[in-house]
């Protein structure tokens, strides 16, 4: 039996190759972080990191590690169970409350990560009876949460309130309406209309679920998500968010908001249920991440003054950047080879970025994507901007 599929898979390979989608991961040997060292020849070559998702330049820091060795010591490594069995610790309890009082929600449940929390969301509040109204371009976790659930599916354009309204408006003989939107769209930076989202939703009788993933840390003068930006602190039903970017960079996925929801998740949601407990490390370090967030606002305020300056030197170069209100700067180069011929050039001159091209984003829409740090200094900032334009003169971008 094997022979033929393998046949069959290997067919398959040979068309991701062929299509130029084939994905080929490179090696870091040093810690996550703003500048560094990827596997090159045999040894190792210094890279600026633009492209990873920490955004406040917490995955190497001293004090989260310093959390996680000293839980590890006082808590021990795993929890070897589920929550509900005998995987819960006082830090995780900890964590959960924590994360409710960062974004003024009722109660908190934690996953493995947030692809569990939306995988999990839908299914045990709904039922066919209902409707989700859903972004198109909502992350890919949050649309597999809807196809596990058996509500009706509603779909508008990104960030189009007419066709949200329209969708709403065709939903209305549903027992229950909840919206879903990601806070931040991760390929262009874009900020979700959370304020007309929510108007809509109180005219047409609906809940709003946000996910934060992208926008925790990031979006709102201290970095509290879209909630803060658009006001609206206390009023969404649902947050869902991750550990695994802004806050720290490990692993980790939560749902906040209302009492009941969380309640009836923590019944029923079947990555909680059925999934191990975060590592009680995790948990610390999380809890420590709120802590720092919370005393000062100097990572945000480094992170906000960091990406004005990248965007503004880029914009004055001359290039194409999407309009953005997170940490996400999208290069508009529109050609798919374009997009990977500069993003190989920019490697050579030691700037690590990624470029996407279809079916990741639309087609003849291809783009470097850039993702600013609180951990770049500005010397970093300057090489990755004068990068930028040495490739971008050399490929005829700029002229
Ligand atoms: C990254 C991301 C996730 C997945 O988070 P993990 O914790 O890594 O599983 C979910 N939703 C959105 C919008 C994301 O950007």
């Amino acid at each position: 039996m094997y022979t033929k599929f393998q046949q069959h898979l290997q067919s398959e390979l040979q068309q991701i190759d062929a299509a130029g989608l084939y994905k080929r991961e490179r090696v870091i040997v040093s810690p996550q972080t703003s500048g560094i060292q990827v596997a090159a020849n045999g040894g190792a070559t210094d890279v600026i990191n633009f492209c990873a998702n920490n955004y406040l330049g917490l995955a190497d820091n001293a004090e989260l590690i310093a959390a996680a060795k000293s839980c590890m010591d006082r808590r021990g490594y795993g929890m070897a169970s589920v929550r509900f069995i005998c995987g819960t610790q006082d830090t995780h309890k900890q964590l959960e409350q924590a994360i409710s009082e960062f974004f003024g929600t009722e109660d908190t449940i934690l996953y493995a990560s947030c692809f569990d929390a939306n995988g999990g969301l839908f299914e045990p509040l709904l039922t066919a009876e209902d409707a989700i109204i859903s972004d198109a371009l909502n992350h890919a976790s949050i649309i597999d949460g809807v196809r596990l659930c058996k509500a009706v599916r509603y779909r508008y354009a990104n960030g189009d309130m007419q066709d949200l309204e329209k969708q709403l408006q065709a939903a209305q003989a549903q027992r229950f309406r909840i919206i879903a939107t990601d806070g931040v769209f991760s390929m262009d930076g874009n900020v979700c209309p959370l304020d007309k989202i929510y108007e809509l939703a109180q005219k047409y009788d609906a809940m709003v679920m946000v996910d934060e993933s992208h926008s925790a840390g990031v979006v709102g003068k201290t970095g509290h998500g879209v909630t803060e930006r658009y006001n609206l602190r206390g009023k969404i039903e649902v947050i869902t968010g991750t550990l695994g970017k802004a806050f720290g960079g490990s692993v980790g996925g939560f749902t906040t908001g209302k009492k009941e929801i969380i309640d009836l998740l923590r019944q029923r949601s079947r990555p909680y249920l059925f999934s191990n407990s975060l590592p009680p490390m995790i948990a610390a370090a999380g809890l420590r991440t709120l802590e720092i967030l919370t005393r000062s606002n100097e990572l945000q305020d480094r992170l906000h003054g960091n990406t004005e300056y990248f965007i503004g030197k880029m914009k004055a170069a001359g290039f194409d950047i999407k309009p953005t209100e997170s940490a996400i700067c999208a290069v508009m180069l529109y050609d798919a080879k374009l997009s990977q011929d500069f993003a190989a050039e920019l490697q050579k001159e030691g700037i690590y970025v990624t470029g996407f091209y279809y079916p990741v984003v639309p087609k003849d829409q291809a783009r470097i994507r850039v993702q600013v740090s609180a951990a770049h200094t500005r010397e970093q900032l300057d090489r990755g901007v004068n990068a930028f334009i040495k490739v971008g003169k050399q490929l005829g971008v700029l002229k």
